[in-house]
């Protein structure tokens, strides 16, 4: 019973050379990258991405922050392969919720910054692969 998830590697990742120590531990916990590329988030992306948040008071900056620098977009498959990455990816302030062995959790300190995304829902999941990779929904 495979699942396939979407990650990215948000702009603070890529910006602090974190991006192959972030795909080794993907790799590393048996995920597949079955589709994986670096780029600039249009604004329009970056906005229907986070569109259940738009209400937030975040939410302004949050899309300054997605598009204010390349970031890397994938699709990862494997067996809970939604549950597993938001385990590796760990909670979502890196201080308070974020264990130490997870992604947030060993490199990140504050909320906004948190250097990865992933899908929360196989809605989700699906929703987000349809946006990022039309070409594989
Ligand atoms: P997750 O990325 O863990 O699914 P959310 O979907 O709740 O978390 O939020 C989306 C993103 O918005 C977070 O990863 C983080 O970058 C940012 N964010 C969430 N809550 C806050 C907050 N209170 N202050 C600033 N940024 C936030
Ligand atoms: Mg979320």
């Amino acid at each position: 019973m495979t699942e396939r998830t979407f990650f990215l590697i948000k702009p603070d990742g890529v910006e602090r050379g974190l991006t192959g120590t972030i795909l080794a531990r993907i790799e590393a916990k048996g995920l597949t990258i079955s589709a994986m590329d670096l780029r600039q988030v249009p604004r329009e992306t970056a906005a229907e991405h986070y569109a259940e948040h738009a209400e937030r008071p975040f939410y302004g900056d949050l899309l300054e922050f997605i598009t204010s620098g390349p970031v890397v977009a994938g699709v990862l498959e494997g067996p809970r392969a939604i549950a597993a990455w938001r385990q590796l990816a760990g909670g979502t302030d890196p201080v308070e919720k974020a264990a130490p062995g997870s992604i947030r959790g060993d490199f990140g300190l504050e909320t906004q910054f948190n250097l990865v995304h992933g899908s929360d829902s196989e809605e989700s999941a699906a929703r987000e692969i349809a946006l990022w990779f039309p070409g594989l929904a």
